[in-house]
C-alpha cells in the first residue's frame, strides 16, 4: 500500500492547501469546528470498508461482530453524554447528516402531505425544517409535506410564540420543530410543549448547532420536554460528520417512535451506515462526558458573550441584543451594508464566517447579516480576551467594506466583488494589512 502523497499527489496537494488555509484563517463560522486527531484517526480507518446494513445483532451481511461492538458502544455513549436513561430514551447513530436525520424524522412520524411548523429560514431556521418561497418549494422537506413557518417578532429578534401558537392553532400541525442555524438564544421548551400538547402534535428539537452545549448543560435541556431530539455531530459537538435521532421510548401519539425512526432510517432512506463515522462519533462522545469538554462549552459560550458585547460596544446592532449560546447575529443594515460584502472583504483578510439573512430581509443572495460563531476558535485556544480582538478585526473589515461600497460604480454584488478582487482595487494594502495581521 503507497501513501495519498505518492498515489495522488494532486489530492494530497489540495487536502494541504485546505490544511494551511484552516490554520492561518480566523474560522468563524457557527456551524463549524476542529475536530480532534483520535476522531479522525476513527474516520480515517478500515472502519469504512464494511458493510452493516441493519442494527446491531440484526444484520444482512456477515463480519459484523466488531461492528456490532462499536455501535452498541457508541449508542450507549450517546445517551450518557446527554444524561439520558436507556429506559426512556433510545438513539439511532446512523444517520449521514443533520438533513437526513430530519427527514428521516418526518417520514417515521408523518404521512405525505401532513403538516409542519418550524422557524423560517430567513428568520434563522434550517433548510430542512421546511422552507419554501412564495414562488418554489425549496426543500425536500415542504414537497413532501405542507409546512407553515413560524417566525421571530422583528422587534425583539425572539421566536414569535404567540404567534405561533396563534397559527398552530388553526393550521394544526402534526409537527413542531424547535431549532435553529442562526438564532443567538435559547428556545422555550415549555411553551412549545404547551402548544403542541394543545394541538395534539409531536414536539421535536434539532439541536444540531448547540449539541455540544446540550451536553455539557450550558443551555437549557431540550430532553425534558421533546419528543423527539435530531442533532448534527460535528458542530459544537467536535465530532465527525454525521447525524443521529433521539426518540422516546414509549410511545408517543400512538407511534412506536423507536421501530418508526429505525425503519426510517433503514431500510427507509439509507442503505449501509458509515461505520467509520460511528467509530469517530464514539470517540467524540467519550469526550463529551470529560471536564475538559465541560470547560470548552463553557468557554464557547463565554467568548461568544465577550465577542457581542465588544461588537455593541462598537456600535453594532446584534440580533436579540446579545447571545445565550455560540454565536452572534450581526444586522448591518442600519451601516447600510449587507453581509455579502463584509463575508467577501473579510475573506480576502482571511476572516471566514458567512452573510446570513437577518428578519425583515429581502433578499437571501444578499442578505443584511453575518453569523459569527465562537466553536472554532474556542477549539484552537482563543479566549475572551482574544475574542474582543476578533470583535476589532471584524470591525476593519466592515470599516473597509464600507469604503469600498462608497469608491464602486454600480450597486450590482458582481460589480463589488469584480471592483475589490481588482489589481487596482485601492484599499488593496488596507486587506492585505489586515490580513497580515489576523495571520
Ligand atoms: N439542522 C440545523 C439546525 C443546521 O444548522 C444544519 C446545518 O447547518 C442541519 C440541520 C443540516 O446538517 P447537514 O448539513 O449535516 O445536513
Amino acid at each position: 500500500d503507497y501513501e495519498l502523497v505518492e498515489v495522488d499527489p494532486e489530492v494530497r496537494g489540495i487536502i494541504d492547501k485546505e490544511k494551511e488555509r484552516q490554520f492561518r484563517s480566523l474560522e468563524l463560522i457557527a456551524s463549524e469546528n476542529f475536530t480532534s486527531r483520535a476522531v479522525m484517526e476513527a474516520v480515517g480507518s478500515c472502519l469504512t470498508n464494511k458493510y452493516s446494513e441493519g442494527l446491531p445483532g440484526k444484520r444482512y451481511y456477515g463480519g459484523n461482530e466488531y461492528i456490532d461492538e462499536l455501535e452498541t458502544l457508541c449508542q450507549e455513549r450517546a445517551l450518557a453524554a446527554f444524561n439520558l436513561d436507556g429506559k426512556q430514551w433510545g438513539v439511532n447513530v446512523q444517520p449521514l447528516s443533520g438533513s437526513p436525520a430530519n427527514f428521516e424524522v418526518y417520514t417515521a412520524v408523518l404521512n405525505p402531505h401532513d403538516r409542519i411548523m418550524g422557524l423560517d429560514l430567513p428568520h434563522g431556521g434550517h433548510l430542512s425544517h421546511g422552507f419554501m418561497t412564495p414562488k418554489r418549494r425549496v426543500s425536500g422537506t415542504s414537497i413532501y409535506f405542507e409546512s407553515m413557518p413560524y417566525r421571530l417578532d422583528e422587534s425583539s429578534g425572539l421566536v414569535d410564540y404567540d404567534m405561533l401558537e396563534k397559527t398552530a392553532t388553526l393550521f394544526r400541525p402534526k409537527l413542531i420543530i424547535a431549532g435553529a442555524s442562526a438564532y443567538p438564544r435559547d428556545f422555550d421548551y415549555p411553551r412549545m410543549r404547551k402548544i403542541a400538547d394543545a394541538v395534539g402534535a409531536f414536539l421535536m428539537m434539532d439541536m444540531a448547532h448547540i449539541s455540544g452545549l446540550v451536553a455539557a448543560s450550558v443551555v437549557a435541556n431540550p430532553f425534558e420536554y421533546c419528543d423527539i431530539v435530531t442533532t448534527t455531530t460535528h458542530k459544537s459537538l467536535r465530532g465527525p460528520r454525521g447525524g443521529m435521532i433521539f426518540f422516546k421510548k414509549d410511545p408517543v401519539l400512538g407511534v412506536d417512535l423507536e421501530s418508526a425512526i429505525n425503519n426510517a432510517v433503514f431500510p427507509g432512506l439509507q442503505g449501509g451506515p458509515h461505520n467509520h463515522t460511528i467509530g469517530g462519533l464514539a470517540v467524540c462522545l467519550k469526550y463529551a462526558k470529560s471536564t475538559d469538554f465541560k470547560a470548552y462549552q463553557n468557554k464557547v459560550v463565554s467568548n461568544c458573550r465577550a465577542l457581542a458585547s465588544r461588537l455593541m460596544e462598537l456600535g453594532y446592532k446584534l440580533v436579540s441584543g446579545g447571545t445565550d449560546n455560540h454565536l452572534v447575529l450581526v444586522d448591518l443594515r442600519p451601516l447600510g451594508l449587507d453581509g455579502a460584502r463584509v463575508e467577501k472583504i473579510l475573506d480576502m483578510a482571511s476572516i471566514t464566517l458567512n452573510k446570513n439573512s437577518v428578519a425583515g430581509d429581502k433578499s437571501a443572495l444578499v442578505p443584511g447579516g453575518i453569523r459569527i460563531g465562537s466553536p472554532a476558535m474556542t477549539t484552537r485556544g482563543f479566549s475572551e480576551k482574544e475574542f474582543v480582538t476578533v470583535a476589532d478585526l471584524i470591525n476593519e473589515g466592515v470599516q473597509i467594506t464600507l469604503e469600498a461600497k462608497n469608491l464602486v460604480s454600480g450597486s450590482k454584488l458582481q460589480d463589488f466583488i469584480k471592483f475589490v478582487t481588482s489589481p487596482e482595487f485601492p484599499l488593496k494594502d488596507k486587506v492585505l494589512d489586515l490580513q497580515r495581521r489576523v495571520e
